[in-house]
């Protein structure tokens, strides 16, 4: 499943701050996500995060690279 900056997907793991809504910030064999909830930033594995999808909340237009 492909993941672009900037999407925001809901994940099935929630953040301790109870928010389950990221943005991706960084993309590699990491995925940097940043919780909307509380505003910090986690890494987690590409295969842990694609496995967590729970939904897509906004994908941007055009993705930039
Ligand atoms: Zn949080």
């Amino acid at each position: 499943m492909p993941l672009y900056m900037d999407d925001v997907v809901a994940l099935r793991k929630q953040h301790p701050c109870g928010g389950d809504t990221w943005r991706v910030v960084r993309l590699g064999a990491d995925i940097g996500l940043r919780c909307l909830t509380c505003g910090r930033r986690v890494l987690v594995r590409r295969s842990e995060v694609e496995r967590d999808i729970k939904r897509f909340v906004e994908r941007p237009l055009a993705p930039a690279d």
